[in-house]
């Protein structure tokens, strides 16, 4: 690990401002991510700016039809709250089966979307469900945000504050989990919108995340598994790697995304 500045801020603006006036800052959540990463000096940015006593920053609220969740708030928060559980029952059965559960005590949500991990379950979450990330600086939906492999529209001093997620009609995910890490082989998240059905998909693409429109028209006009039995992903642009071909990863999508229909159902 290469020497830093550790702050710690007590607010918001403070953290803001923290982090835009440090040479090469870097915001610290959960940190499970990010400090493997500095021990093995792949970073070194000059300032660490840690968000942990951000308490604003924390937390699950309920506004008429939405889910709002604070950055700051634990996977197990999120698995174990009662009112994700009740208005989408999907996400908190996305956040339960993150990683183990150290990772999940450790590791926020805010973390895992600004990080947009191509194997993340998260980012499936919010661009399956339409979720909107709201920053210190705007509010973009899933659909803007997510941009690339570790990439999204995050300038350097932005801060994840919350992500909405609307309440679904219906919804479900389901991943086929690396044995090791638990992080998606692939992973789908189905759900039936006010604005129609979304498929997002996780794991695979090698541009990280993304929906497939294909299988979003064939659910409108009929959400049932056999309505995208015969739709299959191209693997021209899907990941191959140690864990599993790009062939692999297409089959695992179409199973992924029958198995998700069939439980929203
Ligand atoms: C062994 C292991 C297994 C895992 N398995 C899974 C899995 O199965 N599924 C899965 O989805 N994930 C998995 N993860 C990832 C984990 O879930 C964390 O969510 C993820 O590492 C990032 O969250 P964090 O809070 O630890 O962020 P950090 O490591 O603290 O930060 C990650 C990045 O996000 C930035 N950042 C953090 N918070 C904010 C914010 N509020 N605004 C802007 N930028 C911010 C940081 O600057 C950094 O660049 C696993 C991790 C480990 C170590």
């Amino acid at each position: 690990m290469y020497d830093f500045n550790y702050h710690r801020p007590k607010k918001l603006d403070e953290a803001a401002t923290t982090l835009s006036s440090a040479e090469d800052g870097k915001l610290v959540a959960g940190g499970m991510t990010l400090i493997p990463t500095l021990k093995q000096r792949l970073a070194q940015p000059s300032d660490l700016v840690d968000l942990a006593e951000l308490s604003e920053l924390a937390g699950i609220s309920v506004d008429g039809d939405t889910i709002i969740i604070g950055s700051m708030t634990r996977h197990c928060d999120v698995s174990a709250s009662a009112d994700v559980a009740e208005s989408i029952p999907a996400l908190a059965s996305l956040a339960s089966h993150i990683g183990d559960s150290q990772v999940r005590h450790r590791g926020t949500i805010g973390g895992s979307i600004a990080n947009n991990d191509p194997a993340a379950d998260y980012p499936a979450g919010a661009l399956g469900l339409g979720a909107t990330i709201v920053t210190s600086k705007r509010k973009s939906t899933a659909d803007e945000f997510f941009t690339g492999l570790f990439e999204t529209v995050l300038e350097e001093d932005e801060i994840i504050t919350s992500i909405e997620f609307p309440k679904p009609k219906r919804a479900a995910y389901m991943k086929f989990p690396n044995p090791a890490s638990r992080y998606a082989m692939v992973g789908v998240m189905v759900a039936e919108t006010a604005d129609g059905v979304r498929v997002a998909v996780t794991g695979a693409g090698d541009d990280g995340v993304f929906r497939v429109t294909a299988m979003e028209e064939a659910l409108d006009a009929n959400f049932a598994s056999d309505a995208i039995a015969d739709i299959t992903v191209s693997d021209a642009e899907l990941m191959s790697d140690i864990h599993a071909s790009a062939e692999y990863r297409a089959h695992l999508i179409s199973i992924m995304a029958k198995r998700a229909v069939e439980a929203a159902s």
